[in-house]
């Protein structure tokens, strides 16, 4: 079954314009966000009223969204959890001012429940409201028993993008994955367990957040919800783990392949598996989209995801690059829906080649350095030890931290943070020189070779305007 598509179909039969997915750099790049992290960000002018309200004011989108950074950051989730990944497809409807919470929950039960559409068992479903919206909890019993109805605080029910933008109460559409996956109590609704998986987020868009974080009432209380396609493909493969659905097994076969083991869920290594797969969908969209590895900003993003993976693919013995060999089978998984993973296939393999080999070649002292440090340590991870393995070996800060967390191990911060500034202070020009900033050379080459690799998106902003 066509998940996506179905989801499309469903809202567009309802009078909503079908949106293409949004490039993942923001087209109105105010500085506000790294990347797209959720469905309504390409609109998020016709919500707080920049933008004209278009004809019709509803759309439907299935949007490519990045997570690792900023203030939804699932980077660390990966690996962990059966249901993060830090670039996922959002299936979302929008209204703009046209229906509200009555009619935006009679869509979702309907798409969620209907033999025609998701068909999931009712008696598996939770919804959860904010605490205070007694609209809500009351609109909902049309479709589901009080009982089944959770109130919760701003902590799970009330969704913003980032720290200022269009924000509102929401409610959420659960889904209990079996008792044999209770962990605890911190696996209720919207905790940190798998067991009740949030499928789908209906935002009622009502509040503006400003820079000093006051909440002014949006010109008209708006529709944003957010379902994350991943979750429910795994749900109807009847796969628990997102990794284990047909959208990610192909690389963590492929993987197996270039490894010489096969990927074995109970294995100590799988998570390895699992978070190169997450980290090559993620990586090959930047690259794709026009995004290069760099010392600073979005690039420096690409860098620490793609560090992170190399750094995994290490932890299961491979000592070259290896992921630029996982591009063809995302093109193979993902090329119908998304072409230019196809069209760049080769730009993205080669610059991913590149960065690879970078990290290859200091990647074996660092992780000598790291091991011998760690056993001299009892309590804190030594900041200076940490600043070397930055500036010396290529290890970004959050990938030593991320290492240290798998041995329980805090860092000293504060000493790495002095290093840093005392480096800075002796040279202005301090990133020159060290492994981050050697880069630029090849990587122009590559630039020269393959173009700007500029992504030019799709005539998204013409939505917006032509009506
Ligand atoms: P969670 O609590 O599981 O982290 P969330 O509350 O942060 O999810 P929302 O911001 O409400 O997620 O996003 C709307 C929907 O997008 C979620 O209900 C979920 O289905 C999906 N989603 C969110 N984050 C991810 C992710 N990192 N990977 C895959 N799907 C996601
Ligand atoms: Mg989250
Ligand atoms: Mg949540
Ligand atoms: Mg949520």
């Amino acid at each position: 079954m066509d998940i996506r598509q179905k989801y499309l179909d469903y809202f567009e039969s309802k009078g909503h314009r079908v949106v293409p997915s949004a490039p993942l750099i923001p087209i109105d790049d105010d500085g506000s966000l790294l990347f797209v992290n959720a469905g309504m960000v390409p609109f998020k002018g016709i919500f707080t009223g920049e933008e004209p309200i278009p004809n019709p004011p509803r759309a439907t989108s299935a949007q490519t969204c990045i997570r690792a950074g900023g203030k939804h950051n699932d980077l660390d989730n990966v690996g962990y959890t059966a249901r993060h990944h830090t670039m996922f497809e959002m299936l979302g409807n929008f209204s703009f001012g046209d229906y509200f919470k009555k009619e935006a929950m009679a869509y979702a039960w309907e798409f969620v429940t209907s033999p025609e559409y998701l068909a999931l068992p009712i008696d598996r479903l939770w919804v959860t409201v904010h605490e205070n919206d007694d609209e809500a909890f009351e609109l909902w019993q049309d479709h589901v028993p009080a009982d089944r109805i959770m109130r919760f605080g701003d902590k799970d029910n009330f969704w913003q993008m980032g720290d200022t933008g269009a924000c509102g109460p929401c409610s959420e559409i659960f889904y209990d994955q079996g008792e044999q996956h209770f962990n605890g109590p911190e696996d209720y609704m919207g905790g940190e367990g798998d067991r009740f998986l949030e499928i789908w987020n209906l935002v009622f868009m009502q509040y503006e957040r400003d820079i000093q974080g006051n909440l002014k009432p949006l010109p008209k209380p708006s529709i944003d919800t957010g379902m994350g396609f991943e979750r429910v493909a795994a749900i109807k493969e009847g796969v628990f783990n997102n990794y284990h659905s047909s959208i990610f097994m192909p690389y963590l076969e492929k993987l197996g392949e270039l490894v010489g083991t096969t990927y074995d869920y109970d294995a100590p290594n799988s998570a390895s598996y699992r978070v190169i797969a997450d980290h090559l969908r993620s990586t090959s969209f930047l690259l794709a989209q026009g995004v290069n590895f760099d010392k600073e900003g979005r690039g420096y993003v690409l860098r620490r995801i793609m560090r992170r993976a190399i750094r995994h693919g290490y932890l299961l013995g491979l000592r070259e690059p290896f992921m630029y060999k996982l591009v063809d089978t995302i093109g193979k998984v993902m090329g119908a829906q998304y072409p230019y993973l196809i069209e760049k296939a080769e730009a993205i393999k080669a610059s991913m080649k590149l960065e690879e080999e970078r990290f290859f070649d200091t990647i074996d002292a660092g992780i000598k350095l790291f091991d011998e440090e760690l056993e001299n340590t009892t309590d804190m991870f030594n900041g200076e030890v940490a600043f070397k393995l930055y500036d010396t070996y290529g290890f970004p800060l959050d990938l030593t931290e991320d290492m240290l967390r798998e041995k329980g191990i805090a860092l000293d911060s504060e000493g790495f943070d002095r290093k840093m500034e005392a480096q800075k202070a002796q040279s202005k020009a301090s990133w020159k020189g060290t492994g981050e900033a050697a880069a630029t050379g090849d990587f122009k080459e590559l630039k020269e070779k393959f173009g700007q690799n500029k992504f030019v998106g799709y005539e998204h902003k013409t939505y917006h305007t032509k009506v």
